[in-house]
């Protein structure tokens, strides 16, 4: 089975492969909005077209000739994801990109043979830690220590600069793996939510962390604060780059957070169930609306994570749809409870057959139920 691995390295690249990134950084950046504006004007069309087109606009403007022309092949293909994404209404219209959007760009593999020896665009070598990019050439990483080679075939690379001006490069790989699928012992029903980011049906609760939370507060001050600053003055960007800091914090923070949190599941268990969607009720109340977003970035982030774990480690993962709320159908008896459409009942007793809920508990335990049906083809209860 082929699965994709992506490998960040720090890169350290000396004064002139700096100029040439950020040029780079610049002409694809260009060419996206190039291509954004001609779309809206002209409709959209393939990226076969525009690629064609490419080679036109490079005689336009010199400069594009400069830099690597597969990166700037790459913002196009980026912008008809951008384009097939708003027409599957999985995200909305593609935007211009600023300078102040994130800088990077993506560039791919290219092998070509010369006198019966094969080269690539893009090497890593982790013994002399020196990736060879395009136009750029040798750069010096650092990373992966405990490796001696990447396994697998390189699709990409992907360099970038965060805010506090530190360079990298993310290498995505395809690797070819044998993996068979474990003979389930253990499964698990997991909600997912806002009060709680996660309740296993085994009575386990991960919290939305404190530090995250703290982080957010901090980034929701220093955005206030920035909207009433002058704009383009030295303490609006100075705000700006501690904004921007604190984004990567929490960036990196959420994921360490969620990783941890998926590798205990998907370690202690074989078969895995998920919600694939929440369902809506729980996102009526307004207090909690501050979280939402929040907890939605985890809670799709932490789906990917136990699918993306469960799947190299050869164990069974699911997403149910449940089309009536799974909080409120006593997982004992399958009694269907409407009072508990009021989330401030955090336990109760079941009118039927008397079980004693945790609400969060009893809502995993019917997931697990579903998933234990998708599992062995029974019939579903909802
Ligand atoms: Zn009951």
């Amino acid at each position: 089975m082929g699965i994709y691995r992506a490998y960040k390295f720090r890169l350290y690249p000396k004064e002139k492969q700096r100029i040439l990134i950020h040029k780079t950084f610049g002409c694809s950046r260009f060419v996206y909005n190039y291509y954004l504006n001609y779309q809206k004007e002209n409709g959209v069309q393939k990226s076969f077209n525009l690629c064609k087109d490419l080679k036109e606009l490079e005689d336009d403007y010199e400069y594009l000739k400069e830099v690597d022309s597969c990166a700037l092949r790459c913002s196009i293909f980026d912008l008809e994801d951008g384009f097939n994404n708003f027409f599957a209404k999985r995200s909305g219209y593609p935007n211009f990109k600023s300078k102040f959007s994130r800088q990077s760009y993506r560039t791919s593999l290219i092998r070509s043979t010369y006198k019966g020896k094969e080269y690539s665009n893009i090497e890593v070598d982790l013994l002399t830690r020196f990736i060879k990019l395009p136009k750029l050439g040798k750069v010096k990483i650092r990373g992966y220590r405990d490796k001696e080679r990447i396994e697998g075939k390189i699709i990409n690379a992907t360099i970038s600069k965060d805010a506090t001006n530190k360079y990298y490069v993310s290498v995505l790989v395809e690797e070819d793996i044998l993996i068979e699928k474990v003979t389930p012992t253990s499964i698990v029903g997991i909600d997912l939510g806002i009060k709680d980011l996660v309740v296993t049906s085994d009575g386990i609760k991960y919290g939305n962390d404190k530090v995250l939370m703290k982080y957010e507060k901090r980034l929701k001050r220093l955005q206030r604060k920035l909207s009433r600053q002058v704009k383009g003055s030295k303490n609006y960007l100075k705000t700006k780059e501690k904004i921007a800091r604190i984004h990567t914090k929490i960036k990196n923070y959420r994921k360490h957070y969620l990783n941890n949190i998926a590798n205990e599941i998907v370690d202690e268990h074989d078969i895995i169930v998920t919600e694939s969607l929440k369902v809506a009720d729980m996102f009526k109340d307004k207090k909690k609306a501050f979280n939402k977003s929040l907890s939605d970035a985890c809670v799709s982030t932490l789906r990917s994570l136990i699918e993306w774990k469960c799947k190299i480690k050869g164990k069974f993962y699911y997403k149910i749809n449940t089309y009536y709320p799974s909080s409120q159908v006593c997982s004992s008896c399958g009694y269907k409870n409407s009072k508990l459409k009021d989330l401030s009942i955090r336990e109760y007793d079941c009118p039927k057959c008397g079980t004693h809920n945790d609400r969060d508990i009893n809502a995993s335990l019917n997931i697990l139920l579903e998933g234990l049906k998708l599992h062995y083809n029974l019939a579903s209860v909802f």
